[in-house]
């Protein structure tokens, strides 16, 4: 352990965690996650031991049969995840945000439900916006809830990019519902879609074709939903009146938005430790390179933004943690984290010379992993809108 990423004022229950955490990755994920993401195979196993650890009830409160941490408790843990495979901590951030959707905003009855069952991993969550004409632009999505007259609803259309696509068993669904509002972002109503795990029809009009092949992110699956005619009670309607939809979405977002600044903190400091280590052990010119000053520079370049992205998001989820509003902070924590892990993995590459390029070598899979730092719940571009257009709010004249 070296003396990143280290958090100050942290209480006993969370250093425990974060513990035994740090333990199961040392063991249980470093070890494997190379071959298991060459091979683009399912973590099965990591899955069934974060179960045991309690990872997917983290958040979720103790009422309920969750662990009732912090999100600075959660954020922390996703970093140490992430530090040894980020598709592992892909694993849990859906279902993580379904949960907390859930508590923020369902209706009791729906609690009781459906976070019990989330709390064990029984229930695994996934959510789903992205169609495949949009992304950043929520606005134009085109997936209808037509009303019918036994007051249920009628869900057709496509959605894209579903991370637990195949696995999961409970998927919010951000769709159009017409309630005659003007506004568009008045007429979205989330809608909670149960069905089975696996691919093809996983419920009546709902399919899931397969997997999408994709540069990095492997081993978790990540596919399309299409919804033809799929008969749903006006009960799934998370927190029970529609045209709320696009603000719930928002608010699981933003903390969404924490979690991937926590996972690029997490790849950035592997690929800093992995860099460090090489720079000690190979010699040019008859010395360690870490002896030459540009590439001792470059490590403290490093090991400055892994730092500084840490920060940034220990602050935006105590932040949250205390009630406050945290927007911008968490579009800046995750800009800036991503964009860091970015620029810390490619120096660390550079640091491995031509093994960097092998497969042999972790950093070749963290620099396909970092790529998709920079797209995960919102671009960097539609994180300085967030933050512009705030920053105008407070600073008008
Ligand atoms: C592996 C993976 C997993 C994903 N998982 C999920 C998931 O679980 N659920 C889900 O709903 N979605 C998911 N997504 C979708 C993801 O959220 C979107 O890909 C992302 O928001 C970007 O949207 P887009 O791909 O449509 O790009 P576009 O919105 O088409 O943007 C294209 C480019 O234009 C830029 N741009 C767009 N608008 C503006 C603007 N106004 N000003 C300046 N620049 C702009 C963008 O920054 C980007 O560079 C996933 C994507 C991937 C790749």
């Amino acid at each position: 352990m070296g003396r990143l990423v280290s958090t100050e004022g942290l209480t006993e229950e969370q250093v425990e965690i974060l513990k035994l955490v740090r333990q199961f990755v040392e063991k249980e994920i470093i070890p494997v996650a190379t071959d298991l993401e060459h091979k683009d195979e399912y973590p099965t196993e990591i899955v069934e031991g974060l179960k045991e650890l309690g990872i997917f009830g983290l958040m979720i409160p103790e009422e309920y049969g969750g662990l009732g941490e912090s999100l600075l408790t959660y954020a922390l843990v996703v970093e140490e995840i992430a530090r040894g495979w980020m598709s592992v901590s892909g694993v849990i951030n859906t279902h993580f945000i379904v949960a907390y959707m859930l508590i923020q905003h369902g209706t009791e009855e729906q609690k009781q439900k459906y976070l019990p069952k989330m709390a064990t991993g029984e229930v695994r969550g996934a959510f789903s916006m992205s169609e495949p004409s949009l992304g950043s632009d929520v606005s134009a999505i085109s997936t209808k809830a037509t009303k019918l007259d036994d007051g249920s609803y009628e869900i057709s259309g496509q959605k894209m990019w579903l991370t637990n696509g195949g696995s999961s068993t409970l998927v919010a669904v951000l769709v159009k519902t017409d309630e005659g509002d003007d506004s568009v972002y008045k007429n979205m109503t989330t809608f909670l879609v149960e069905k089975e795990p696996g691919f093809g029809e996983t419920a009546q009009g709902v399919t899931v074709p397969g997997k999408i092949e994709k540069m990095g992110y492997k081993g978790i699956d990540t596919t399309e939903m299409i919804l033809e005619k799929h008969k749903i009670s006006a009960d799934q309607i998370l927190g029970g009146t529609p045209g709320k939809g696009f603000y719930q979405m928002m608010d699981g977002v933003e903390v969404g938005r924490v979690n991937v600044g926590a996972r690029a903190v997490g790849i950035a400091n592997r690929a800093f430790e992995l860099g460090i280590a090489y720079a000690q052990q190979r010699e040019t010119f008859g010395k360690p390179i870490a002896q030459h000053q540009a590439i001792l520079f470059r490590l403290a370049e490093m090991a400055t933004k892994v730092e500084a992205a840490h920060t940034m998001v220990v602050r935006a989820a105590r932040l949250k943690d205390s009630g406050k509003r945290m927007d911008v902070e968490a579009g800046m924590a995750k800009m800036l984290a991503s964009e860091y892990c970015n620029e810390v993995v490619e120096a660390s590459f550079r640091i491995h010379g031509g093994y960097g390029y092998s497969k042999e070598y972790e950093i070749e899979r963290l620099y396909r992993e970092a790529a998709f730092m920079l797209i995960g719940e919102g671009t960097s571009d539609i994180q300085k809108m967030i933050i512009g257009r705030n920053l105008l709010k407070d600073y008008k004249l």
